[in-house]
């Protein structure tokens, strides 16, 4: 069993897609063990893509994770880190599989509608960035 955190971004909430992804995921029979809606500062957002400080896109995409409101939730499931990935697409929606939820809803390559952990080191890092322990407690 395995957990990820997964971001639906500003572009997505706004657009009222929040059910859409929600059904993908439980579809998929994902289970969302925790999830709740969040404004990041400009100085939060920093921190949650500190390791992407040096990239040139940084200060754009930590304005926009802050331009708005965002969902964040933890996927429980096997596997569940890769299987995210593979159900939101690649970065780039014009590169990203039919299908995935960002070929369907992305707008561009930063306002891609969802963010997933991309191993179980980040997973956990970026869980605990957003949930406590009691929060996620069964
Ligand atoms: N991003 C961007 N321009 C790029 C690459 C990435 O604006 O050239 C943004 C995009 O929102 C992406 C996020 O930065 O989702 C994090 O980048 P990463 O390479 O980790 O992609 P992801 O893991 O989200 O697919
Ligand atoms: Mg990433």
């Amino acid at each position: 069993m395995e957990r990820t955190l997964s971001i639906i971004k500003p572009d997505g909430v706004q657009r009222g897609l929040t059910g859409n992804i929600v059904q993908r995921f439980e579809s998929a029979g994902i289970r969302i063990v925790g999830m709740k809606r969040v404004c990041l500062s400009k100085k939060e957002a920093e921190a949650f893509y500190a390791v992407h400080k040096e990239r040139p896109f940084f200060d754009s995409l930590t304005s926009y994770m802050s331009s708005g409101p965002v969902v964040v939730m933890v996927l429980e499931g096997p596997n569940v880190i890769q299987r995210n990935r593979d159900i939101m697409g690649a970065t780039n929606p014009a590169q990203a599989a039919p299908g995935t939820i960002r070929k369907d809803y992305g707008l561009d390559v930063e306002k891609n509608t969802v963010h997933g952990s991309d191993a179980p080191e980040t997973a956990a890092k970026e869980i605990a960035f957003f949930f406590s322990e009691l929060e996620l407690m069964r």
